[in-house]
This record gives structure tokens, C-alpha cells and sequence, in this order.
């Protein structure tokens, strides 16, 4: 997610790499780099605007500590920023009322029966006694995935599947239910009927709903891939709602980044919940710091950038895109390539750097050792031979095998792999692509 986001931060932190102090001039490309990424990214205008400004004058003017760059000091500033943004720390829910009464309002589509159950497993591990009420009166639907949820999580499920007309009363007799129980429910979950779109009848229902039961906590639950419309749709439940909190679903999906920024500015409420995906469990409590560190999800790209730059020679780079635009790239260059990457570090930890890569090698065993095997078999050919790879007939591959310790299979292995290598960089680099640019700038 917010991959849009970060690689537009990024490609504006590069902007500023290799100044020694943060200046009105060398920030402004930034800066206008930062807001379009916002914009893009579905956050509003304004936010995006007052955001960029605080971000310029917490800059303006400081010395960069010789350790760092000053593209990593606006990254510092950048995360800092939109932490706060987000509202600074974690708000609980506030469940100190017995029983303590959870209103859940929110579109129909949003998550918010999704939700409920995850709230009510949350709260379950807790050691809280949970009865969740289903108030959507209008969809059966509704209340038969309530119930699905609810005997998949062990809670019980409040319903009353001939009220059509007053969910205001069904809501009541639910909570009568639960304290007619002696003790057994401490935490009432209630989801509401949504509609489609802001509808003044939905939000009459459940302004009721909220009048009459007085909850200790009204949650909103939007759908975070919605964008700018969640931004409204949050502005117009909090008129008529006045909410306490927000939960931002779907965050597992291809969205961008927006909502979660904008929302908190806007109606002045904090986030509390981030649902990111149909599993009960897929539920977490909202820490603006770690989604300030996943908006940005950049790893730690800035020392990725700088190991690169200091190990790419510009001028071998540049004969290296132009040997590979004429198809002319070798054996001996896949050599020295392998060997460049091995003088920028261990290969694990600088794929880590790369965004949305770390976490996925957590748990992958790699090493340089990755490269020994290809190493040895270059090295047991003779300059013709790495030259002009073509010339590998039966009997070459077979001393190429023995001299490296390895077989006729693995020569054939790397033969291929080189051969699809070299195909796709003169692809990318006849087109002047990324791979070309790489090489090329990095
Ligand atoms: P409601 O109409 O607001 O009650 O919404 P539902 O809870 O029925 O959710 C609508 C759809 O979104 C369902 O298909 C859910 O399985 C799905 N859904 C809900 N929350 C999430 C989430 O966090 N991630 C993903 N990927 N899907 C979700």
C-alpha cells in the first residue's frame, strides 16, 4: 500500500541529496514534490497545503548534522510530521462504563459488519464478555452474517429478526438482554443499517439510536480505498454523529494512502482501528508513529541510494548501458556486476533497504554465497569463451563443470539465465527504463 506515496517522497528526497544546509530554494522542489504525492494520494487540498508549510518551517534553516543527509533529515521531519498529523498517539476506546456500549455507524459496504466481529474478538481476548446486537433492520442479510461471525468467534448475537420498522427499540430490548444476564456481558457491540450513500433517513436512524442508548463510544468505519469520498463521508457522519472514533477498513487492499491522513484533519477525531483483511483476527489498533512508518514504507531507502552511489563508477556505468542497448554485455560484465553488488554489502540486507522487500526476506536464507556458484563458472572460462558465450560446446561446458566444481547442468543453468538477462537489459535499456537509469544514475 501507499506505494504511489513513498516513491514520490523518495524521488524528491533524492532531490535534495548532497546539500549541507536546508534552504528555501533546495526545499521547494520538495516540498512541491511532497504535496502532489499527498494530492495523488486522495488527500485534500488543504491538509496537503498545511501540511507541506509546517513541514518547511520545522526545515528551513537547520544545520544537517554531518551524519546525515539532508534528504534523511526531511525524511525524519516528513515521518514526525504525519504522525502527528494523524493524531500523535494511540486514543483507546473508552470502555469504562459497565456495560460499556459501542455504537458502530458507518456506509453499507464499509466493513462495518466485518468490523463488529472483529471488535468483539478483539475485546473477547480482552477477557471482556461481548454481545454483539444486530440493528440493521432492513437487510436479513445483514443479521445472518452477524451471526455467521458471531458463532465463528464465540460471541453471542442479539437480533430480532421480525422487527422491520424500529431499530431504535430493537437496540434497547438488546442491551435490556444483555444486563438481564447478570454480569455475563460487560461490552455491547451494535451494528447499525448502513446505506449506500449518506442518506438523511440512515442518518436520522442512527442519530436516534445514538439519543437513546447514549453509547460510550460511536465508532465510524470507512473503507479507506474510497479516498476523498471517505473524507466526506467521515465530515458528514461527524455533523450528524459527532463521533469518537474512526476505523479505517480494507487497508490489505491496493489503496492509497489518503484517507488515513486526511481524515484525522478533517473531522478532528482520532483513528482508532485498522482492518486489513476479511480474517477475524485482520484487525489492528491504530499507532499513527507505525502508520507514519508504513505511509512512508520506504525502508531505508536513503542508505540504499548512498551505498549505490558511492560503488557505482559513473563512467563504467555508462559503458555498461551502452554495451548493453548494442546487446554487446558478456559474460566478463555479468562478472563485474556480480562483484559490484558484493562491494556494496551483503545482498540480503541491501534488498532489505528496498521498499516492501525487508519484510518479505524476513525469513528468506540468502547470502552473498548466492553468487559463488555463478562466480566459479565464469572464472573457469576463458576470456574468448566469456566474450562470446556461443562458443560453449559440449566439451568447453564439460571442462567449464570440472573447473568449477560444479556440472554440466549448472553451466547450462546460467548459460539460459544469462541469456534471458542479457534480452531483458537490452530491452530496458534500448527503451532507456529504470534498469538503464539505474545503472546509469545510481
Ligand atoms: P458492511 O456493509 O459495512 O457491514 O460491510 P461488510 O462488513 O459486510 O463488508 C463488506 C465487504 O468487505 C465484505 O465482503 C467483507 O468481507 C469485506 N471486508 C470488510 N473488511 C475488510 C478488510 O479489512 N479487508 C478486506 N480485504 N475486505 C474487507
Amino acid at each position: 500500500m501507499f506505494e504511489n506515496l513513498s516513491d514520490r517522497l523518495e524521488r524528491s528526497f533524492k532531490i535534495l541529496k548532497g546539500q549541507g544546509r536546508i534552504t528555501e530554494i533546495n526545499i521547494a522542489e520538495s516540498l512541491k514534490e511532497i504535496r502532489r504525492a499527498l494530492i495523488e494520494a486522495d488527500v485534500n487540498y488543504k491538509v496537503a497545503k498545511s501540511f507541506t508549510d509546517e513541514v518547511k518551517q520545522k526545515a528551513i534553516g537547520q544545520e544537517v548534522i554531518k551524519a546525515v543527509n539532508p534528504s534523511q533529515m526531511i525524511v525524519k521531519i516528513v515521518h514526525d510530521e504525519l504522525a502527528a498529523l494523524m493524531g500523535g498517539t494511540a486514543t483507546p476506546i473508552n470502555l469504562k462504563e459497565n456495560p460499556a456500549v459501542i455504537l458502530v455507524s458507518g456506509l453499507q459496504g464499509s466493513g462495518k459488519t466485518t468490523f463488529s466481529g472483529k471488535l468483539a474478538l478483539h475485546l473477547k481476548k480482552k477477557g471482556r464478555g461481548v454481545l454483539l446486537i444486530g440493528g440493521d433492520i432492513y437487510r436479513p442479510a445483514a443479521i445472518d452474517q452477524l451471526k455467521v461471525l458471531g458463532e465463528q468467534i464465540g460471541v453471542e448475537v442479539y437480533s430480532e429478526p421480525d422487527n422491520k420498522t424500529d431499530a431504535v427499540a430493537l437496540v434497547q430490548n438488546g442491551i435490556r438482554y444483555a444486563k438481564s444476564k447478570g454480569g455475563t456481558f460487560n461490552t455491547i457491540i451494535i451494528d447499525t443499517a448502513g446505506r449506500l450513500a449518506i442518506d438523511e433517513q440512515m442518518m436520522r436512524e442512527i442519530a436516534a439510536i445514538k439519543e437513546a442508548v447514549r453509547p460510550s463510544e460511536t465508532l465510524f468505519v470507512v473503507d479507506s480505498m474510497t479516498g476523498q469520498d471517505a473524507v466526506n463521508t467521515a465530515r458528514e457522519f461527524n455533523e450528524r454523529l459527532d463521533f469518537d472514533g474512526v476505523v479505517l477498513t480494507k487497508l490489505d487492499g491496493d489503496t492509497r494512502g489518503g484517507a488515513a491522513i486526511s481524515i484525522h484533519s478533517v473531522v478532528d477525531k482520532p483513528l482508532k482501528f485498522v482492518s486489513m483483511g476479511e480474517k477475524m483476527e485482520a484487525l489492528d489498533v491504530f499507532h499513527p508513529e507505525r502508520m507514519a512508518d508504513r505511509i512512508l514504507g520506504m525502508g531505508d531507502i536513503v542508505s540504499l541510494v548512498e551505498k549505490a552511489q558511492e560503488q557505482f563508477d559513473e563512467e563504467e556505468a555508462r559503458k555498461l548501458q551502452k554495451k548493453l542497448a548494442r546487446d554487446q554485455f558478456t559474460m566478463q560484465d555479468f562478472l563485474n556486476q556480480i562483484q559490484q553488488i558484493k562491494k556494496m554489502g551483503n545482498i540480503k540486507d541491501l534488498a532489505s533497504m528496498i521498499p516492501g522487500v525487508g519484510k518479505a526476506l524476513k525469513d528468506v536464507d540468502m547470502d552473498n554465497s548466492v553468487f559463488k556458484q555463478t562466480e566459479a563458472i565464469i572464472q573457469s572460462m576463458t576470456p574468448a569463451e566469456r566474450e562470446n558465450p556461443g562458443l560453449l560446446n559440449g566439451v568447453r561446458k564439460a571442462r567449464v563443470a570440472k573447473g568449477s566444481g560444479t556440472d554440466v547442468a549448472a553451466v547450462n543453468r546460467l548459460l539460459k539465465q544469462f541469456d534471458q538477462t542479457r534480452k531483458m537489459m537490452k530491452m530496458v535499456a534500448g527503451g532507456g527504463g529504470a534498469m538503464a537509469r539505474m545503472a546509469g544514475a545510481a
